[in-house]
């Protein structure tokens, strides 16, 4: 194991990289999975290693979402494994929800790895081995999905999802939940919710809100939905990308 002093300016950069390392190493994470840690990293840099405002509605919209939901689904790949395997346990816990493995290159050792590690930080359930259901408009092995969990969903988060799926599930009419760091990709631009946020940032925040608003009423929720606004995010996050207020 390698030791990063947490007074290193990039502590929080080079921890992640490293445990995008771990998981190729343990056979949770594709080697293409790290391929999309380096474009997310430099879409992050740009961004200033920050949770932006734009990013902070997002994700307490996200919250909202997930707390009105019948049946929400969070949907987990190899860099979400590495990355945040117990924050996603702890979401799970705090809105009700499921949590279900997906892979982009689908091998069934590779699942069950993911499987297992989500099992060992606490999940009870991990579903996405069965595969009995379809995401109409994908080839066979993308389409893959357990008919009780993603397929029977009405809200469903996918951090890092690709983007041929992300706007398949959209098309389903699910309410989609995306945490992409680049506002400019179709999975960001098909999400009723982008959070253009790192994934190690993002799914706190929005556990911290679905727990600040846990007492909610439906009414209180719906506005949080209502008055959140999708383009304007997306806008903000571009210009942020770009050099904030030379924009
Ligand atoms: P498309 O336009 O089809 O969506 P893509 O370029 O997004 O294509 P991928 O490389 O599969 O295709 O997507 C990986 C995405 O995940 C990238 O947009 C990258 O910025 C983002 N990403 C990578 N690491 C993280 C992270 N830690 N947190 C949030 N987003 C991340
Ligand atoms: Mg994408």
């Amino acid at each position: 194991d390698i030791e990063i002093p947490e007074s290193h300016p990039r502590y929080l950069s080079l921890l992640t990289r490293h445990r995008i390392e771990e998981g190729v190493e343990k056979g949770i994470t594709s080697k293409q999975g790290l391929i999309a840690e380096g474009r997310g990293e430099a879409f992050d840099y740009l961004l200033g290693e920050e949770t932006i405002p734009s990013a902070d509605a997002a994700a307490r919209a996200a919250a909202a979402r997930l707390l009105l939901a019948e049946h929400p689904v969070l949907s987990v790949n190899g860099n979400v494994a590495a990355l945040v395997p117990g924050e996603m346990v702890e979401l799970a816990d705090a809105v009700g929800a499921d949590i279900e493995v997906n892979l982009f290159n689908r091998t069934e050792e590779r699942l069950r790895a993911i499987a297992d590690h989500l099992r060992d930080h606490g999940a009870s359930e991990v579903k996405g081995l069965t595969a009995d259901g379809r995401i109409p408009g994908l080839d066979h092995e993308r389409a893959k999905v357990d008919a009780d969990g993603i397929g029977s969903a009405d809200v469903v988060l996918v951090p890092l999802e690709d983007g041929d799926r992300a706007e398949a599930l959209a098309a389903m009419g699910k309410v989609e939940i995306v945490v992409d760091l680049n506002p400019m990709s179709r999975s960001a631009q098909s999400a009723a919710v982008p959070i253009v946020d790192n994934i190690v940032r993002a799914v706190p925040n929005v556990t911290a809100h679905a727990r600040d608003l846990s007492d909610a009423s439906r009414e209180e929720l719906e506005r949080i939905v209502e008055t959140f606004d999708r383009e304007a995010a997306l806008r903000e996050a571009e210009a942020a990308i770009r050099g904030g207020e030379l924009a």
